[in-house]
């Protein structure tokens, strides 16, 4: 009976408490000097009270130990699909929708994820409804459409594109979306493969009418004369990595015009690591990582390594390694960062071998293997990804008191990020296996996104 009522105590008193604690013994990067700072840290309700040195003692009736991690400030994938992950044959497929991408993130250990083209008023509904203030999943910003020519690239013909031919086109449409408020917009201006992309005219009016919209612009792109193009027209952010050589130029003009960069450069080299691998590849490879085996069906996993038998992907790797197509991403991802182009680290997850929440972490593991610093990685996919999209985060007083502990070793060695355990959200600390319900659905939470009853 004793127990019963000490545990019926503790039941109703948690709540109070949950949000409001003091945790003890932690490490704050400290991103001006490049050091990590012992401190504690008061939370109160959600938000970070106060901050102060490791030696000076705060009392609480909620007192946790830090145990000597680093208290990371919110993460944030800066290029994301909200829908699933499909086998490499395209035979298969995992749906997870908006939810459980929201679920799938915040199990990796990620807060936020910026949509890089959704169904609009699915994504913006979700987004507006801010369920992260009640419920444990991450933060979705989103773009909502793409803009892009009709049969161009992310032209589905599902009519959710915003398809554009013509300056005046590009205005219309964009005025028309600014009334939801995007956290950014969108525009294809890709010259690298063989779909028609708009006009140089149309890319222009479109980053113009942007800007006075006070909206930020993200261009995908193809080749580095898109890219080039795109940073001489002022665009905020430039996405994705071209595979050839990098023109001289680039890295000072994307520096001078303030242009910031979101590589993914993952999309392309996870699939090269799997392409033939070797034991030792494999190991340092996504099928490594223990969230890979929480979050995906195993039959999606299957496909990978990727072999002969998968003759069209196998043919066009191959040609990729042949290209030097590694050495030119090392080499232009170390002459960006040298320069200090803004990298921000977005992930394309839904590609091919790119998951939800893990391909976050897998970015920056790529980002160091092309020769960024952790804290540049961590810059990138923290305070300058904040930065970008205007919100107020940080291990800072009076922010929201959203943070993950990690390894202190991160610093030295990125890929420590996967071994997250502890995450924060409000205040909250996470139970990341209730999130599995949506970000790995069983058969009737399937059936729900199936039949359209959640998004
Ligand atoms: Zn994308």
């Amino acid at each position: 009976m004793r127990t019963l009522l000490v545990l019926l105590t503790l039941l109703i008193s948690a709540p109070g408490f949950a949000d409001s604690f003091v945790l003890n013994n932690l490490m704050l990067p400290d991103f001006e000097n490049r050091e990590l700072r012992p401190v504690n840290i008061e939370i109160e309700r959600g938000t970070i009270k106060q901050i102060v040195d490791a030696s000076v003692t705060l009392s609480h009736a909620d007192i946790r130990d830090g145990q000597g991690q680093v208290i990371m400030p919110a993460f944030i994938d800066m290029h994301s699909h909200s829908m699933g992950n499909s086998s490499l044959d395209r035979s298969d497929y995992q749906y997870i929708g908006i939810r459980g991408t929201a679920n799938a993130m915040l199990y990796a250990g990620v807060h936020g994820w910026l949509d890089l083209y959704s169904k609009e008023s699915d994504i913006f509904e979700y987004r507006d409804e801010q369920y992260s203030d009640e419920r444990n999943e991450a933060l979705v910003f989103a773009a909502g459409p793409c803009f892009t020519v009709p049969n161009g690239h992310c032209d589905f013909g599902d009519g959710e594109t915003r398809l554009i031919s013509t300056p005046e086109q590009a205005v219309t449409e964009l005025r028309d979306l600014s009334g939801t408020n995007p956290n950014v917009a969108k525009i294809v201006f890709d010259n690298g493969g063989r779909q028609p992309t708009v006009d140089k005219a149309t890319l222009e009016a479109f980053l113009n009418e942007a800007r006075r919209l006070n909206i930020k612009s993200v261009v995908h792109v193809g080749s580095w004369s898109d890219i080039r193009t795109a940073t001489e027209l002022s665009a905020d952010a430039v996405t994705h990595l071209p595979w050839t050589a990098m023109p001289e130029d680039i890295p000072k003009l994307m520096a001078a015009q303030g242009t910031a960069f979101i590589p993914t450069v993952a999309v392309i080299n996870e699939v090269l690591h799997l392409h033939d691998a070797s034991a030792a590849e494999r190991e340092d490879s996504v099928l490594a990582i223990s969230m890979t085996d929480a979050l995906l069906k195993q039959k999606l996993l299957r496909d990978y390594p990727i072999t002969a038998k998968n003759e069209r992907y196998f043919e066009w790797l191959s040609g990729l390694k042949a290209d030097g197509a590694a050495l030119n991403r090392a080499d232009a991802i170390s002459r960006l960062d040298a320069a200090g182009v803004t990298i921000l680290v977005g992930s394309d997850a839904g590609n091919f071998a790119v998951f939800q929440g893990i391909g976050f972490h897998r970015e920056m593991y790529f980002l160091q293997q092309l020769g960024m610093s952790p804290w540049d990685i961590v810059l990138g996919a923290t305070l300058n990804a904040y930065d970008f999209l205007g919100l107020e985060w940080g291990i800072k007083e009076g922010l929201p008191a959203h943070f993950t502990l990690h390894d202190s070793r991160i610093f030295e060695d990125i890929s420590f990020s996967t071994d997250v355990e502890h995450i924060y959200l409000h205040g909250r600390e996470v139970n990341r296996e209730a999130l599995l319900r949506y970000a790995k659905p069983g058969f009737f939470q399937y059936m729900k996104l199936f039949f359209g009853f959640e998004v």
